[in-house]
């Protein structure tokens, strides 16, 4: 068997490096055409002279310089500047793309590489939230496999494996709660970034460890799961279960409920996601019922994690509803990153951004990319004012 070549956008990154641990454990099976990233020139020059892609891509222009120097000596195309990104992912030489940038930025490449015909390991969850139908509708028009690295979808999509075309009754997403699980609105108005970017079973990147601690990683799950596995709001439920080893669960119609467990590693759904169908010898640790003698269930709390609810109320609305929604929150978190706004005004601008941009109920590309960027343009502004 040929190996797999693979494409890892965003390989700096959470997802992206663990990638490269399982591509390294199995060189038998996985080689890296692709290696890009944003501003981490010094890791993406390490991965590059360890894994030999025929492809890098430092995003950031102004670090492509020395990128280009310190690969001059090595069989490998450097390009500067994220527009190389539509184009090196529909390259001859990966079968595979791993799509593991954080944000909106994820939408355009993973257009681009379904239209090749590449499948794509999907771990940037803002795609299908931004795009779900198009996206959806391109891989099937091009007969493309979304395989999900999320592991609550992954564990769905290994739950439904061997099912055929048995019905979902529901699904049943697991949460952990985040650092804040069991707070009031009193509390969570002064906490800061310190406290928030500690999650308690996961270590990730910045922005998905906040949208943990607001629910709005939840909340964009669940639009995930509704494109990933075609189903409607109704049949989507979160639960917090704050020791995440139940990663998430599909009940069937006769009340069967499958669940897929182990302890919190990444590494398992990025390689399930890889080499699917097949499953990879690994030497994670092991989970032991003995050592956990109560998994714990409780009721998200809507009322003071809003962005929940919001995500449900978009992905009711349909539309560019959750365009929006994904915009006015990449603002909102990064300008809390910023210590430029407050926790529960997250929230607020989310709320203030719906209110204010323009519905669209049947979007095209160019419909999302001005719904994305009039919606940057408000929220920024919203907060200028407040600070
Ligand atoms: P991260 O911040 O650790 O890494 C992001 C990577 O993307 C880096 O390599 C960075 O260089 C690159 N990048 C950043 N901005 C970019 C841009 N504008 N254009 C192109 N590349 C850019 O993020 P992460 O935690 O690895 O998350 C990546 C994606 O995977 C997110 O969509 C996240 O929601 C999803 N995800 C992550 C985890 C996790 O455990 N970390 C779990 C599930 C899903
Ligand atoms: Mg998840």
């Amino acid at each position: 068997m040929s190996k797999k070549r693979i494409a890892i956008l965003g390989s700096t990154g959470s997802i992206g490096t663990q990638a490269l641990d399982v591509i390294e454990a199995y060189p038998e099976i996985f080689s890296v055409g692709v290696l890009t990233a944003q501003n981490n020139a010094d890791l993406l020059i390490e991965q590059a002279v360890k894994f030999l892609p025929k492809v890098v891509v430092i995003g950031n222009e102004s670090f492509y310089d020395k990128v280009s120097a310190a690969l001059s000596s090595f069989p490998i195309k450097v390009y500067g500047g994220n527009s190389a990104l539509v184009s090196v992912v529909e390259s001859d030489s990966i079968d595979i793309v791993l799509t593991a940038m954080v944000g909106y930025a994820g939408l355009l490449p993973t257009i681009h590489a379904i239209k090749a015909g590449k499948n794509i390991a999907l771990a940037n969850k803002e795609t299908l939230v931004v795009a779900g139908e198009l996206i959806t509708n391109l891989a099937k028009e091009n007969n493309v496999s979304i395989y999900p690295v999320d592991s609550e979808h992954s564990a769905i999509f290994q739950c439904l494996t061997g099912e055929g075309n048995n019905p979902i009754e529901k699904i049943i997403l697991t949460a952990s709660g985040g650092p804040f699980r069991g707070k009031e609105s009193s509390f969570l108005a002064s906490v800061t970034k310190q406290q928030a970017l500690k999650h308690p079973n996961w270590s990730m990147g910045a922005k998905i460890t906040i949208d943990s601690a607001t629910l709005m990683n939840k909340g964009l799950e669940v639009i995930e799961a509704k494109w990933l596995f075609d189903l409607s709001a109704s049949q989507i439920d979160v639960i917090v279960h704050p020791q995440s080893i139940i990663h998430s669960m599909v009940q069937f119609e006769d009340g069967s409920i499958k669940a897929q467990m182990g302890l919190p590693d990444m590494k398992l759904p990025i390689q399930y996601a890889l080499h699917y169908p097949y499953r990879l010898k690994s030497s994670f640790p092991r989970f032991d019922f003995a050592a956990y003698p109560s998994l714990t269930f409780e009721k998200p709390d809507l009322e003071t994690f809003r962005n929940l609810a919001i995500a449900y109320q978009a992905l009711e609305k349909r539309g560019n509803a959750a365009c929006i929604v994904n915009a006015a929150n990449e603002i909102a978190v990064e300008a809390f990153l910023q210590d430029r706004i407050g926790f529960l005004e997250i929230s607020d601008v989310i709320i203030e951004s719906i209110a204010k941009i323009g519905y669209v109920e049947n979007p095209t590309y160019l419909d999302y990319v001005n719904t994305n960027e009039a919606t940057r343009r408000f929220a920024l502004e919203m907060i200028q004012v407040k600070v």
